[in-house]
């Protein structure tokens, strides 16, 4: 499924190919080009656009001031032939009452003030809203500057309002007082035209009385004559007439005291009305000095109103020069715009011309490139045929080398691992390691079996404290070569407890070949995906006394067969058996927990059965060349083989036995098979068993085997171990050439066989009876060649 994506992909990827991907530089060049000019013309436009715009602006703006101004200097001028209306009004009506004249010069100053104050306001308002208008030109100043005057101004209105006040109070005083002395005076003078009158009045009186008396005693003097010749009757009349006149006189002299007092009041009166006079003087005069005071005051007012009218003007003048002169800068600004505006324009005129010319330019240029590209496509065809064909030689070539390289290797390799002691290796002389290494050789070891050391040599060797890694990295060759579609097999042999599953699986903390070759083939892809698309998908099987399980399966108790192919390629496949497709770690840890859990649910004793049958990883890599369409497979096998100890010898009996027999039997086969394929016999016997009828295509041909025999060092072990080694040895023993065609129909040592091959029982092992062993390659090359040319031998 993976794949027909890939497929999919590489489709794409080659549509897409390697000429449409490579740059054009002259159509590049002239798009470029283009774009530019067309950025460039676009650009000038809005400039030029945004130049008039400006300009207008500036000119609305300057006209508006310059309005404005005239406005103000107007306003200005109007105010001024109004002051001097008022002026000369109130010097015509300077005629009434002083007090009430000033007090109504003050009113109209204050009233005129009020409104010179409203018309600041009107003009500070204007200049507020101009100023939000325009933020940055120059009139922000002249606000601030007329806005100050309008504070000071409203100031000079607000002490000219409290002078008005006070002098209207002093106006109010001093009337009130000079009404009351008027009233005084009025009083005093009536008062006295009354006296005068009253004193007048009796002195009228008392003059007549007086002249009335006078007249009198001429009569008297009569009446005394007259008595004097009546008689007595004039006597009488006589003294009455002397009484009479006793009494006028008496009268007059009290009249006459009378006039006294009354001369007397008059002087007093007269003091008392020179005195008021005086005072009336002396009013008269302070009210002389306070109108004084009031002209001099209403002076200075003048004057300052002068002075402030004169200030307005002149600031008004010097407001006209600076507009004057910023519509001057403005026109000069307007004199040196025309230049640019004229080379812009020209600009634009020339871009005009160019893109007017363009279409020809760019269909030459186009034609020129489209030319260039058909040579550029033609060269790099038949570069990319030149290259295909070099690629297609060299993985011929690296496929032949690699070859080569695996043949003179040998395909099938054989390694040792030899675990360290552990605590079920019990304590004591029991206990001790008998496996021996070489300090010089890592192919060699040496095993302490029955007092005597037998030496081996395999293809490598690894000592107890060898890591996973360090043996990972032995193998990852192979590994990888699974990728490039090559059939890899990966053994591990040897006795129950001696590290087959270890060395496999391994831990979580430690994991094994099968978690890193996982690993290590998912990184090999990533790096390759830019050519390659590979599909990665892993089968759990297990075979347990011949029968095939799959544990990856729905029904894993099910007995599962290998079949040939119905499409007559001759290949074998196992029909029902789950592929699970992986492309991650998790993935892969999720495929063996699974194949772990059906393994587990299927028997009673795990470590038991598990050492009793074979347990396969089958990974295959399914790779596609994006470039060349080349497909491949490769196919690695890790198998955890069964225990290869000899329970049947123990006298094992019923399913113990049988279980022993077909463990026996398969690992034989296994021996066969790869002794058969390493002696290229013309018969592989793969059908013998289970095993290796299932991984016959990955047995044979180009394919790939490694053999990890794993050892006990326990010496209680040492008969394992020598059997373990000695079917290690005999794999890796078996000679290439001409020879193995002689060996067709010699068979693999039994389990048992293995066992009676004793070293130095029938002298043919290697075993080496001394610890003398010649140690190194020379000695193994040097043995080897004696085998060569010999039949192997089977041990009876
Ligand atoms: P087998 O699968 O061959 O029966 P195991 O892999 O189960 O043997 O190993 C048996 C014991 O020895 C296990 O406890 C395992 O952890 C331990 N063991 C095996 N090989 C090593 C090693 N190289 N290093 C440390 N412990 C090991
Ligand atoms: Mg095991």
């Amino acid at each position: 499924m993976s794949l027909e994506k890939a497929g999919g992909r590489f489709c794409s990827g080659k549509r897409a190919g390697l000429p449409a991907q490579r740059p054009f530089p002259v159509i590049q060049k002239v798009v470029a080009s283009m774009a530019h000019l067309q950025e460039e013309k676009l650009r000038l436009q809005e400039e030029l656009l945004a130049l008039q715009e400006k300009l207008a602006a500036r000119e609305s703006e300057e006209i508006a001031a310059s309005v404005q101004l005239r406005g103000q200097v107007e306003n200005l001028k109007a105010n001024l032939r109004e002051q001097a209306q008022e002026i000369g009004r109130l010097r015509s009506e300077m005629g009434g009452t002083d007090a009430e004249k000033h007090r109504d010069l003050l009113a109209a100053e204050n009233e005129r003030l009020r409104q010179e104050m409203k018309a600041r306001e009107g003009e500070l308002r204007e200049l507020r809203r101009q100023q939000a208008a325009c933020r940055d030109c120059t009139h922000l100043q002249e606000s601030a500057g007329l806005q100050e005057r309008l504070c000071q101004l409203q100031r000079e209105a607000e002490e000219a309002r409290a002078k008005l006040a006070e002098l209207e109070l002093e106006v109010q005083q001093k009337t009130n007082r000079l009404a009351e002395v008027e009233l005084r005076l009025k009083d005093s003078l009536a008062e006295r035209a009354q006296e005068e009158e009253r004193l007048s009045r009796r002195l009228r009186d008392s003059q007549e009385t007086i002249a009335s008396l006078r007249a009198q005693p001429q009569q008297i003097k009569y009446v005394i004559k007259t008595v004097e010749v009546e008689s007595a009757k004039a006597k009488q009349a006589l003294c009455e007439s002397q009484s009479r006149n006793q009494y006028l006189q008496e009268q007059v002299g009290m009249q006459r005291q009378v006039l006294k007092e009354m001369e007397q009041q008059l002087q007093s009166s007269q003091k008392t009305a020179a005195q008021l006079r005086a005072q009336i003087a002396m009013y008269e005069t302070e009210l002389e000095r306070a109108h004084g005071q009031m002209l001099e005051e209403m002076q200075a007012m003048e004057d300052e109103k002068n002075r402030a009218i004169e200030e307005a003007f002149s600031r008004a003048q010097v407001e006209m020069k600076a507009v004057h002169e910023n519509l001057a800068g403005v026109r000069t600004n307007l004199l040196t715009l025309q230049p640019a505006l004229r080379t812009l324009t020209h600009d634009y005129n020339s871009l005009k011309r160019q893109v007017r010319d363009f279409p020809l330019l760019l269909q030459e240029t186009l034609r020129s490139a489209r030319a260039e590209i058909g040579q550029a496509i033609e060269e790099v065809n038949s570069t990319n045929r030149e290259l295909l064909r070099k690629y297609r030689r060299e993985l011929q070539l690296r496929k032949k080398c690699h070859n080569e390289l695996v043949r003179l290797k040998g395909n099938i390799r054989v390694f040792g691992r030899v675990r360290p002691i552990t605590k079920e290796d019990g304590e004591g002389p029991e206990a001790v390691s008998a496996v021996t290494f070489d300090a010089d050789d890592d192919a060699v070891l040496h095993l302490l079996h029955k007092g005597k050391q037998v030496s081996f040599e395999l293809d490598k060797v690894f000592p107890p404290q060898a890591s996973q890694e360090e043996v990972f990295q032995e193998v990852q060759a192979l590994v990888t070569s699974c990728i490039d579609g090559y059939n890899v097999c990966i053994f591990a042999y040897g006795q129950t407890g001696a590290g087959k599953t270890y060395t496999m699986e391994g831990t979580s903390a430690n994991p094994g070949i099968n978690q890193r070759a996982l690993q290590l083939l998912f990184s090999e892809v990533r790096s390759k995906a830019a050519d390659w698309d590979y599909a990665i998908s892993v089968s759990v099987a297990e075979i347990y006394n011949e029968a095939l399980r799959d544990l990856l399966g729905k029904e894993p108790q099910e007995k599962l067969e290998i079949k040939l192919c119905p499409d007559g390629s001759g290949q074998l496949y196992v029909p029902g058996l789950t592929e699970f497709s992986v492309q991650s770690v998790e993935d892969i840890n999720k495929v063996f927990e699974f194949g772990h859990v059906n393994r587990v649910t299927e028997c009673t004793n795990l470590n038991e059965h598990s050492s009793r049958s074979h347990a396969l990883l089958i990974v295959t890599v399914r790779g596609l060349d994006r470039s060349t369409g080349l497909r491949t497979t490769g196919k690695l096998n890790l198998v955890d083989l069964a225990g290869s100890e000899r329970v049947g010898r123990s006298g094992a009996e019923g399913s113990r036995l049988r279980e022993a027999q077909y463990i026996n039997r398969s690992l034989s086969a296994l021996g066969d098979v790869i002794y058969a394929l390493r002696s290229r016999q013309g018969h592989v016997p793969f059908r013998n068993s289970k095993l290796t009828y299932l991984l016959q295509d990955s047995l044979s041909g180009d394919s790939k085997t490694l053999m990890m025999v794993q050892v006990s060092p326990a010496e209680k072990n040492s008969s394992e171990t020598l059997c373990s080694l000695k079917f290690a040895e005999r794999v890796r023993s078996v000679e290439l050439g001409p020879v193995s065609r002689k060996a067709e129909l010699v068979s693999w040592p039994s389990q048992e066989q293995l066992e009676g091959d004793l070293p130095g029982s029938s002298g043919r092992g290697h075993a080496s009876p001394s610890p003398g062993l010649p140690s190194g390659r020379s000695t193994s090359i040097r043995r080897k060649l004696q085998t060569s040319g010999k039949l192997r031998p089977v041990p009876v």
